[in-house]
């Protein structure tokens, strides 16, 4: 029997590290998920074995990684809502930066000298020219922003001093779930645009709220760049990859280059569902950027990375089951009333 490289995942019962998870196995590794499962979900982990432990848990994070015989981490596990960052930005210093400074010591403790982090496009802030390239100015404009860029600063101080080489992932808006149906797209509690519109579609809540109308974009609403999650994943391959091949650290963008309004992404809910998403204009949510789509060239020239799913509709049909919706098959779509 061939062995299979195990990789840690903390996070892996979370909604993108559960995807990674399926990727890791796909492609012949052994995904080791170490979860607190305090918003992650058990049922997620489904490809290699779940250590429970929290990351503040330097000695329990240090024995699961030696007891799995693991070389590199793919790290997940973190606070990521921006207006609770605002309101609590102890939890978020906390759990990210306290967090990654328990794991990297881990990490040390058992000689693992690869790091993938999940980084965001929070890092930017609010910049004034679009695309964002990884060369735009990282001025984070909300604590959750800060934190994360902290962990990619002391990736770097970690290499510099132990040489632990890292790739840092730059996440747009991550969305759709898998495929294949064996994973839904759910977070705890909901905030993002595709989950909240489409259980309104379904009747599970009241008219989306679409926060502001008055931006500088085609139609006033915000523009962001919408990637699937099994793209992510893959993309969390690839790096897993270059980092075993001896590639050099790096921060990469994860986008697909090409943005969606919010009245955007309701009339492709229609077309993916054939239900339409009440909604109402209400004001500008503090905080959001008007628009935020990535530069993805330099992903695709590191990594040979192209998101195989850039179509919105198609991310939607395979979120809609994680929401009780059936999506319409692609060739029906032409017959959907406006
Ligand atoms: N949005 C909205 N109504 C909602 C939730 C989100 O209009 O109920 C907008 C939000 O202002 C942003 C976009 O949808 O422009 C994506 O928001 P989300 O929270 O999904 O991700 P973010 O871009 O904040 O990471």
């Amino acid at each position: 029997m061939i062995e299979r490289s195990p990789i840690m995942v903390t996070g892996g019962a979370g909604f993108i590290g559960s995807h990674a998870c399926k990727a890791l196995s796909d492609a012949g590794h052994l995904p080791v998920t170490l979860d607190d499962l305090s918003t992650g979900n058990r049922d997620a982990v489904k490809w290699g074995p779940l250590a429970v432990a929290g990351l503040q848990d330097t000695k329990a994070v240090a024995a699961a990684l030696q007891a799995h015989g693991v070389r590199m981490v793919m790290h997940f596990a973190a606070s990521a809502y921006v207006g609770e960052s605002m309101r609590d930005p102890a939890l978020y210093y906390l759990n990210n930066v306290g967090g990654m400074t328990s794991l990297l010591a881990a990490c040390r403790a058992a000689r693992v000298d690869k790091v993938i982090l999940s980084s965001s496009c929070a890092t930017y802030g609010i910049p004034d020219r679009m695309p964002i390239t990884e060369d735009t100015p990282q001025q984070p404009v909300n604590p959750y922003g800060r934190t994360k860029l902290i962990c990619e600063q002391m990736l770097q101080d970690y290499e510099a001093a132990y040489g632990i080489r890292h790739v840092a992932l730059r996440y747009f808006n991550a969305a759709g779930a898998d495929p294949e149906g064996e994973l839904f797209e759910c977070h705890d509690p909901e905030t993002h645009l595709i989950p909240l519109a489409l259980m309104a579609a379904a009747g599970q809540r009241g008219p989306l709220e679409v926060f502001g109308s008055d931006y500088a974009t085609r139609d006033g609403s915000c523009e962001r760049d919408y990637i699937h999650v099994s793209d992510l994943a893959r993309g969390h391959l690839l790096a897993a990859d270059y980092l075993e091949t001896g590639g050099e650290s790096c921060a990469l963008n994860l986008g697909t280059g090409r943005g969606y309004t919010v009245l955007e992404v309701l009339a492709a809910i229609k077309q993916a569902t054939g239900v339409a998403v009440p909604y109402r204009l209400s004001p500008r949510r503090a905080g959001d950027p008007p628009m935020l789509t990535a530069d993805v060239s330099r992903a695709q020239r590191v990594l040979g990375f192209k998101a195989a799913c850039p179509d919105l509709v198609q991310i939607i049909r395979d979120a809609a089951p994680s929401f009780g919706l059936n999506p319409v098959p692609e060739e029906a779509d032409a017959q959907i009333p406006a």
